[in-house]
């Protein structure tokens, strides 16, 4: 299996090329807090451009459920990216209306139209499959040709990210080759020792991921909220930290089947505790089988950081997927700023997968090229580490 790319599409001088980029961009009071996403789609944009295409862009941000919502809308993803690209472009009024149409006929070669919020038209999301096919070739009709290139969302069975990509001749962009080649290099074949390091808020979102793990990885290493049904499951009590009960007896069976498969399953050895979650809360450290029952974990503790970053440095491939604490406070963010610094200086291969883990690396002010790659897919990403096929990718394939 093979993606296509933008390559096997032919000259694309003067033809119409649609593109389904990611622009879901965090807004504050209408500005873009972080353009990160806008930067991700430019080598695609600014290759077709290039070669003279007429881009048309389709996209989403937030959620508008279907309804046209000027908080959701387009404009200022437009401005950014006139900002930051070197041609001109059009925001369209609407989708797939007399707007669009009217702003993609006068397009011109190496210029581009951006439509409005893809999720403002219902069938964009639709569980009904002739829905969203008769907005997919509503979108076709504006084009010659499909370049996929929004990879936080090749996962969705949506219009504009799957059912457009059956009609017109279709290719992956080169945001989405680079990151399927750099998920498949930890997931397919890894160099070893191979590790994966996961964190974030729930063992629930991350129960396949570490199910699939446990067939492949040499070490998994555990810290963040998730950690804590881990230690509950071998019998400690974690106070008030985050724990789902209903979780424990299946974490204990993916530890037995680590043990059986000689997997290392690594835990918090110690924890940074406090009695509240508040940034301004008094921090403590202890071992991680002494929590006290009115304090909560909100961070691995220091001789935890150590274990992981050795393990990181041996390692020759890792992912990473959900910070060790509550990095959006600084008394909770030494243990993933530990993580992110031991990455940066291990030769390994790494993938920085999830949203809120490229958040603290680049909160941290590390630059991309310190590690092998930082997806920008949270959802996509772990789905690959589980080892899903996800829809939006099969239709780029040959
Ligand atoms: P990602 O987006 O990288 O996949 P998640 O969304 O799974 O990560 O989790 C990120 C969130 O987990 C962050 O907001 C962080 O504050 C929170 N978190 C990490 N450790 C803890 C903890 N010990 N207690 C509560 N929340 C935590
Ligand atoms: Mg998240």
């Amino acid at each position: 299996m093979a993606l296509r790319s933008i390559e096997t599409l032919g000259d694309v001088r003067g033809k119409k090329v649609l593109v389904r980029s990611d622009f879901n961009v965090p807004l504050q009071d209408g500005t873009i807090t972080d353009d990160g996403r806008i930067r991700a789609a430019l080598p695609t944009l600014t290759s077709l451009v290039e070669a003279g295409a007429k881009v048309v862009i389709l996209a989403h941000l937030g959620r508008p459920k279907g309804h046209v919502k000027p908080e959701f809308s387009l404009a200022p993803v437009a401005k950014r990216l006139g900002e930051l690209i070197d041609t001109k472009v059009t925001l369209a009024k609407d989708t797939v209306g007399e707007d669009a149409r009217r702003v993609v006929a006068s397009l011109e070669e190496g210029h581009i139209a951006l439509l409005e919020n893809v999720r403002f038209d219902k069938r964009e999301t639709s569980k009904d499959e002739a829905e969203r096919e008769q907005l997919a070739n509503e979108y076709a009709a504006l084009a010659d040709c499909f370049v996929s290139d929004g990879f936080g969302v090749v996962h969705r069975k949506q219009a504009s990210v799957y059912d457009v990509a059956k009609i017109l001749p279709s290719a992956a962009g080169k945001l989405v080759v680079k990151e399927i080649e750099s998920l498949r290099r930890v997931t397919d074949n890894p160099e070893r020792p191979y590790g994966v390091v996961l964190g974030g808020s729930k063992v629930s979102d991350k129960l396949g991921v570490i199910a699939n793990l446990l067939e492949k990885a040499d070490f998994l290493l555990i810290g963040g909220g998730m950690a804590y049904t881990f230690l509950a499951a071998q019998g400690h009590s974690v106070g008030s930290s985050l724990l789902e009960n209903d979780q424990v007896n299946t974490v204990k069976e993916y530890m037995k089947t680590a043990g059986e498969k000689g997997v290392e399953l690594l835990l918090p050895i110690d924890t940074v505790v406090a009695p509240e979650f508040k940034a301004d809360a008094p921090a403590t450290v202890v071992d991680s089988d002494k929590i006290p029952d009115d304090h909560m974990g909100l961070d691995i503790g220091p001789k935890t950081a150590k274990l992981f970053s050795n393990k990181i440095a041996a390692a020759k491939t890792v992912a990473w997927n959900g910070p060790m604490g509550v990095f959006e406070m600084e008394a909770f963010a030494k243990g993933t700023a530990a993580v992110a610094k031991a990455l940066s200086e291990s030769s390994c291969f790494s993938v920085i997968g999830g949203g809120d883990s490229a958040a603290a690396v680049r909160q941290l002010g590390y630059d991309e090229s310190s590690f092998g790659h930082i997806s920008t897919g949270g959802g996509a990403s772990l789905e690959l580490l589980e080892g899903i096929v996800l829809p939006g990718i099969d239709v780029l394939e040959d």
